[in-house]
């Protein structure tokens, strides 16, 4: 019997898979059978994540942002591990100012790795596994897509355009087999949560306070979450939004 869960013989692509969310992605993805490629741009983070992961995480250079560039690296990937099955666009940056000192290199920055990025990087991939009929994209969202947070102005427009975006492609690829959905993680515990609410008591009190299920999520909470949509327990998911966030966003 074919577990409905399974990722056996599905060939993956973590953004930004070295470090917090994306290693505990790929994780999850490879526990449920996958064979993952992991990006991202420095090479010993890569190097470093893949040893822990084992033999079915593959560490390839690339940085979202270097958007011309990612036909070139689809074209690689295909050569020397076929046309993926998976993409998950995880890889981001935070900055975290007032919105009248945020300069346009600090907006533009936090647009073009969330969504310039993430864009060129599906379009690139889409091509060929729209041909082949099948595919599924995870893009991981917030939850400052759904709510006011102050001073994230650049990341909350970027996460705010994923779920856009999601919409969009997923009306346009899901007469071709190709499934496209987002996570909207709440407060997970990797660097990027430890850097924005560092010397931040208040924030901090704030986010705990509307957290139904006490604490901040784990990497694996959103893992399982892709593993999920990814699966062909999902085939019937497209253009969805999945909040894992411990009830947070619906929280008074
Ligand atoms: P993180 O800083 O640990 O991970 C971000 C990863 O993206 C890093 O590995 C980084 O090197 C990589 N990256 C950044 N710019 C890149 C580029 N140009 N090209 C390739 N890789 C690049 O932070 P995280 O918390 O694991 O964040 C992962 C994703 O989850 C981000 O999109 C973030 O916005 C989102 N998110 C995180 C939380 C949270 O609470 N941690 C909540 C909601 C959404």
């Amino acid at each position: 019997m074919s577990l409905p869960f399974s990722l056996t013989n599905q060939l993956a692509i973590v953004t930004g898979g070295g470090t917090g969310l994306g290693l505990g992605i790929s994780k999850c993805l490879i526990e449920a059978g996958a064979k993952v490629i992991i990006t991202g741009r420095r090479e010993e983070v890569l190097n470093q994540a893949a040893a822990e992961l084992g033999a079915s995480a593959i560490p390839m250079v690339y940085d979202v942002t270097d958007t011309k560039a990612a036909p070139e690296f689809i074209a690689k990937v295909i050569a020397e591990h076929g046309v993926p099955d998976i993409v998950v666009n995880n890889a981001g940056i935070h900055v975290k100012k007032p919105a009248i000192e945020m300069t346009d290199e600090d907006f533009d920055s936090v647009l073009r790795t969330h969504l310039s990025g993430a864009f060129a990087l599906t379009r690139a991939v889409a091509k060929p596994m729209l041909e082949r009929g099948s595919g599924s994209f995870v893009f991981i969202s917030s939850m400052t897509g759904y709510m006011g947070m102050p001073l994230v102005a650049g990341y909350s427009t970027a996460k705010t355009g994923v779920i856009g975006l999601v919409r969009t492609l997923s009306a346009e690829f899901a007469p071709k087999g190709v499934r496209v959905n987002a996570i909207a993680p709440g407060w997970i515990d990797t660097p990027m949560l430890r850097k924005a609410i560092s010397a931040d008591a208040e924030r901090e009190r704030k986010i705990r306070g509307r957290i139904q299920i006490e604490g901040f999520g784990a990497p694996e909470d959103v893992g399982w979450a892709a593993v999920y949509l990814c699966s062909p327990a999902a085939k019937y998911l497209t253009g969805v939004i999945l909040p894992v966030d411990g009830g947070g966003h619906a929280s008074f």
